[in-house]
């Protein structure tokens, strides 16, 4: 499974307008609370006997470390228990000494990596969620501050009343190939010798395949043909979501955008192999499994191309 997705909240939307049940969900001793500081998330991964797991606490636990006004987001129903995502980033030091034994917190990505999908996917809705309150506090149509309301999903201005809802910024990722080789490039911020499959954001007015061909002909010079759909993946960071994409090449004439790429380069498919199962080979490397490059360079590599 690609991480990120399978999120396995009742996310219950039809609820968040009614402030009472928002309100005794979180007076629920049995509901549960995650902590994100500067968007790192608690986890906790100090105990012999647990794997690494998002750490969840008590609401009653959580208003003794936050402050009424810090900003909270209902994440959904697990079952019967019922979720928040809590922005405690003021915390200081004294606040941290009273936390769970054995969990302190952890970068997102990193955090992402460490705990199971189950958790990997919840995060992903809670470090998304806080992250857009976190950069969306002022009306984009006044400037005036704006209020969280609806449980977290909406934020009103209360002078232009403008509503603005927490977005999602589609990206196209996508792995062009031709026969038995893929095309694949370095961007020029990657770590050395890191390639991986080509992206941009879609742009309004684009479809998803017209976003794939435009991007291939821009970063790579590429005309492509057929353009087929992967699979996507939330990816907070801050508030995307990719599209796996599978695109067709009309030739193997490429040449890098070097505003944008250090290089790009066709990978034989049994050098895919070899890379995408973590052997090295030369001074390649391929993207790890928390990216969905990593999925499409392996569906592709494995698959009937
Ligand atoms: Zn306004």
């Amino acid at each position: 499974m690609i991480p990120f997705t399978g999120n396995p909240l009742s996310r219950m939307s039809e609820k968040r307008t009614d402030a009472a049940w928002i309100e005794a969900r979180w007076r629920d001793p049995s509901s549960r609370v995650l902590l994100l500081r500067r968007l790192e998330p608690l986890v906790a991964d100090q105990r012999l006997d647990a794997a690494p797991q998002l750490a969840l606490i008590s609401s009653e636990a959580a208003q003794t470390l936050a402050a009424p006004s810090t900003t909270r987001v209902f994440l959904g129903l697990d079952g019967e228990i019922a979720l928040f995502a809590l922005d405690v980033s003021d915390l200081q030091d004294t606040g941290i000494k009273a936390l769970p034994k054995g969990s302190r917190f952890v970068e997102a990505r990193t955090a992402a990596q460490m705990v199971s999908l189950k958790d990997a996917a919840i995060l992903a809705q809670a470090k998304a969620m806080i992250d857009w309150h976190r950069r969306h506090g002022f009306c984009p149509n006044c400037g005036t501050r704006t209020d969280l309301m609806d449980a977290g999903y909406r934020r009103l201005c209360g002078t232009c009343h403008a509503e603005h809802f927490p977005r999602v910024d589609p990206v196209v990722i996508m792995l062009a190939s031709d026969g038995d080789a893929c095309l694949v490039g370095r961007g020029k911020q990657f770590p050395p010798g890191m390639f991986s499959a080509l992206a941009g954001f879609i742009e309004p007015g684009e479809t998803i395949e017209e976003a794939v061909r435009r991007e291939l002909m821009e970063e790579a010079s590429l005309e492509v043909g057929d353009v087929s759909f992967y699979a996507t993946q939330p990816w907070p960071f801050p508030s995307s979501l990719m599209i796996g994409c599978f695109a067709k090449a009309a030739n193997r004439e490429v040449k890098a955008d070097e505003t944008e790429l250090a290089e790009v380069r066709w990978l034989e498919r049994r050098v895919a192999r070899e890379l995408i199962q973590g052997r090295p080979l030369g001074d390649i490397r391929l993207p790890p499994p928390i990216a969905i490059a990593h999925h499409l360079i392996k569906t592709w590599a494995f698959g009937d191309f």
